[in-house]
């Protein structure tokens, strides 16, 4: 070929990197275009397949790292990344239902979810009826013959009712029924849901995973090859894909994981216990807690718990009170998402939230985060007293 001209040879440059470099990061590769060899290479290639590449919407060694490394600790075989938690979330729904089917949600669902049960409800001919979340083996009763998925959640959004995993597993593969979990609480440390017979696992990697508070993700876990099939074809008609860099982020991250999910269970249980013991708490809804609905299955199921729990008042104190709680602390920031360093709290109005929710009390979510705990009880003390 002739001498390049600068422009041409600024895009095509010659130089090759040295082989044999090593370091512990997993590189950050970036693509859209993936290239091959040749024409018989490129047509070789299959989307479908994880043990090549294809384009760069369907992943690039960053991601199917992380993508392996999130497998390995849920104990599931296949993974595929979305671009939030709530998009892993539609990604099942999306793969797994279709007009005429019906979908079972438990009351406690992630709120997101449940408005999305009910956009597919009004818009896409799917029917998504809601569950008590402590129905256990009662399940059974609830599915009809077009019932095609039942999510759970453990324990369950802001009320932190916990689901027994395997009894709802139990009914519904007798008919057919497809299980999955959000179990981004457990971030797949405390909990093994694929060994209670759960068939798919979505976490928000927002959560733990990042550590951060500063990426948004999602990943759907499978240990069956053709199902996580069904949910690929989901994946690639909806174009979902990473960011490399955040990617990388997460890959950052998970090795601390372990160790920060256990900071933040002990500091939380210490500032639960304290908060159990005080005069404005009726309720403390953390799971290791007998409090907290469904705290035998969490000793039954679980090996460890997060740092994120909710708390009742005593009915004597009004929400303008509470809300006054809530805008005194000064360590605990006001915000939603969790998982990362900062401790957070939000006030719910829960009541319109559930079906049936009968405690008077205003409910209160903290995230625990990784300041020394005596500094966060000292701040809650100190918000009481301006309450
Ligand atoms: C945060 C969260 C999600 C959604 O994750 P995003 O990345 O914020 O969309 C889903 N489920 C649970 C339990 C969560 O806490």
């Amino acid at each position: 070929m002739a001498k390049k001209q600068l422009q041409t040879a600024i895009i095509h440059s010659d130089y090759q990197a040295p082989d044999g470099f090593g370091a512990f990061p997993v590189a950050i590769h970036h693509a859209s275009t993936v290239l091959f060899k040749n024409v018989a290479a490129m047509r070789a290639r299959n989307w479908q397949e994880k043990n090549s590449y294809t384009y760069g919407l369907h992943g690039t060694p960053t991601s199917f790292t992380l993508e392996a490394r999130l497998a390995e600790i849920e104990g599931g075989q296949h993974c595929l990344l979305a671009p939030s938690g709530l998009a892993a979330i539609t990604m099942v729904d999306l793969a797994l239902l279709k007009s005429g089917d019906d979908v079972l949600l438990p009351d406690n669902v992630y709120n997101p979810n449940r408005d999305l049960g009910n956009w597919l409800a009004r818009d896409f001919g799917i029917t998504a009826r809601y569950y008590d979340p402590l129905v256990g083996a009662g399940i059974v009763d609830l599915i009809q013959p077009n019932t095609r998925l039942i999510w759970t959640e453990a324990p369950g959004s802001v009320s932190m009712e916990m689901p027994d995993i395997p009894a709802i597993c139990r009914a519904a593969h007798a008919k057919g029924v497809l299980v999955a979990i959000d179990n981004t609480w457990s971030a797949g440390l405390a909990l093994r849901a694929f060994d209670l017979g759960v068939d798919i696992v979505m976490h928000a990697l927002t959560k733990y995973q990042s550590g951060g508070s500063d990426i948004l993700m999602g990943a759907v876990i499978t240990r069956d090859a053709a199902l996580n099939q069904r949910l690929q074809t989901a994946h690639m008609r909806l174009g979902f894909g990473v960011g490399m860099d955040d990617a990388y982020l997460v890959l950052r991250s998970l090795p601390t994981m372990k160790m920060r999910f256990e900071a933040h269970d002990a500091a939380a249980r210490k500032i639960a216990a304290w908060l159990k013991q005080r005069p404005e708490i009726s309720r403390v809804l953390h799971p290791a807690f007998a409090d907290c609905p469904g705290h035998d299955i969490w000793k039954r199921d679980f090996t460890g718990a997060a740092g994120l729990f909710s708390v009742v008042f005593n009915d004597r104190y009004s929400e303008e009170q509470t809300d006054r709680f809530v805008d005194s602390l000064q360590l605990f920031k006001i915000g939603y998402s969790w998982g990362g360093a900062n401790s957070l709290c939000v006030p719910y109005r829960i009541q319109s939230m559930r079906s049936n929710w009968q405690d008077k009390g205003i409910l209160v979510r903290f995230n625990i985060g990784l300041e020394d705990p005596q500094d966060l009880i000292a701040d809650i003390e100190q918000a009481f007293a301006v309450m």
